[in-house]
């Protein structure tokens, strides 16, 4: 279908009146702990809120919008697919599924895909195919997956568990079993760790980790921990799964996390930055590993050709726009500028760091400053930020973003921290 042959919609902005956010505390569960603002609509890098007023977004909903708001090649997809099939049986074939199932093989080191709705939920998939791997192939009766402290894998009950964080378990036990935790980039506490679970009988699955923690204060993967691993995994049998879910597709200036670490998982999921702020999920595998058949896993929504078509054209875009490059330049000159930051506010401001366009700047431990009120502050001068913990405020804008917005969102974070710190 051609874009002449689409009805042209109006945008229609809903007016301030209309909307009450009391109203919306009425009925809206309150999981979430909500900034008093209500954005309306978007363009870019750029967020308008209810009262018309502008915001640099470098949130991105939380590192998923990878092309920005409303990008012609994402409102065309979005109106082409829901005007073609937008939802069908994976009882049938789909040639968007397939084709999006092909970009990411021929994109990464994985051989097969299977398409789900969330990062959660690609995480299941992963934990499952691992379990079954462990029975069928490993002959492991109790198998055990482990993970890292400050580690994030999602809110299901599976996947609280996997994420070393016990604020995000408490009250919800009892949790699922077959986890255990280690401190990330130790070597030597992982490899204890091995040696005690698989002291009677095997034990140890997977490993399961993040290539840059996101959620848990923006920690880079150190590179000799990850190759080592790597060897562990390869003399011991046991699989490596990495979660991908935040830093993959594109946000780190390499289309995986991994890749910034030289190692290649057997296992990897990918969800937010995949369908571009469109619900989607996956999870990759080398085909040695792929123990799943008909019957063993499904998800109804999961790869319908609306999520997947679109998020084929975020792929191709992330290559006909050449958006690795501006990644690898936009997130240096963000660095640069937060390191200029960091040395204008030395007992505030403790370390910059990050990889591509995923960064955090982070705060004294002993600081007053929590990373909320920086995003307070920053959204009062017109950016969008967010926190990574409490003392790590997080930097994941759009993978377009332009070196003039990175200007102008650190011209903001400063006029923010001048009104914070009185030196
Ligand atoms: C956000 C996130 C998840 C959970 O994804 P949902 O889509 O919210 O279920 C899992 N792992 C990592 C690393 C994440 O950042």
């Amino acid at each position: 279908m051609s874009p002449e042959t689409l009805v042209p919609m109006p945008i229609v902005s809903t007016p301030p009146s209309e909307f009450n956010p009391a109203d919306f505390d009425t009925y809206v569960m309150s999981t979430y702990g909500r900034y008093g603002i209500t954005l309306d609509r978007g363009e870019g890098c750029r967020v308008w809120d209810t009262n018309g007023r502008e915001y640099l977004d470098f949130v991105a909903g939380i590192a998923t919008c990878t092309l920005g708001h409303a990008h012609p090649a994402m409102v065309a997809a979005v109106t082409q697919q829901i005007q073609k099939l937008h939802h069908v049986s994976n009882l049938y074939y789909t040639q968007e599924q397939g084709e999006l199932a092909k970009w990411l093989v021929e994109h990464s080191c994985a051989d097969r895909v299977f398409f789900c709705n969330s990062g959660a939920e690609a995480n299941e998939g992963a934990i499952k195919l691992a379990r079954k791997y462990a029975h069928t192939v490993l002959g492991i009766q109790t198998p055990v997956i482990i993970t890292a402290h400050a580690s994030f894998h999602g809110r299901t009950l599976a996947t609280i568990t996997a994420t070393g964080q016990p604020k995000y378990q408490k009250n919800f036990d009892p949790l699922m079993p077959g986890f255990y935790y280690v401190p990330y980039n130790d070597i030597g506490a992982l490899e204890e760790a091995i040696r005690i679970l698989d002291q009677n009988e095997r034990q140890v699955a997977a490993i399961m980790l993040e290539a840059l923690q996101g959620e848990g204060g923006v920690r880079p993967g150190d590179l000799a921990y990850f190759q080592r691993i790597r060897e562990i995994c390869n003399e011991k049998s046991i699989l490596l799964i990495a979660d991908e879910v935040q830093v993959g597709m594109g946000r780190t200036g390499k289309y995986w996390g991994y890749e910034n670490l030289g190692i290649e998982p057997d296992i990897f999921t990918s969800a937010k930055g995949l369908g571009g702020g469109i619900p989607i999920g996956a999870m990759l595998c080398k085909s040695f590993c792929d123990v799943f058949q008909p019957g063993d896993h499904a998800s109804t929504f999961g790869g319908n050709p609306f999520a997947t078509g679109v998020a084929l054209t975020v792929c191709r875009t992330l290559e006909q726009e050449n958006l690795l490059a501006n990644v690898q330049a936009r997130g240096e000159q963000l660095r640069s500028g937060l390191q200029a930051l960091a040395a204008q506010y030395p007992t505030v401001i403790a370390d910059v760091r990050g990889w591509g366009l995923i960064n955090g700047l982070v705060l004294h431990a002993d600081a007053e400053l929590a990373s909320g009120d920086v995003v307070k502050a920053a959204i009062e001068e017109g950016v969008l930020l967010v926190p990574a913990g409490l003392k790590v405020v997080r930097f994941v804008p759009p993978l377009t973003v332009s070196e003039a917005e990175i200007d102008r969102a650190l011209e903001a974070v400063k006029r923010g921290l001048a009104t914070l710190v009185k030196d």
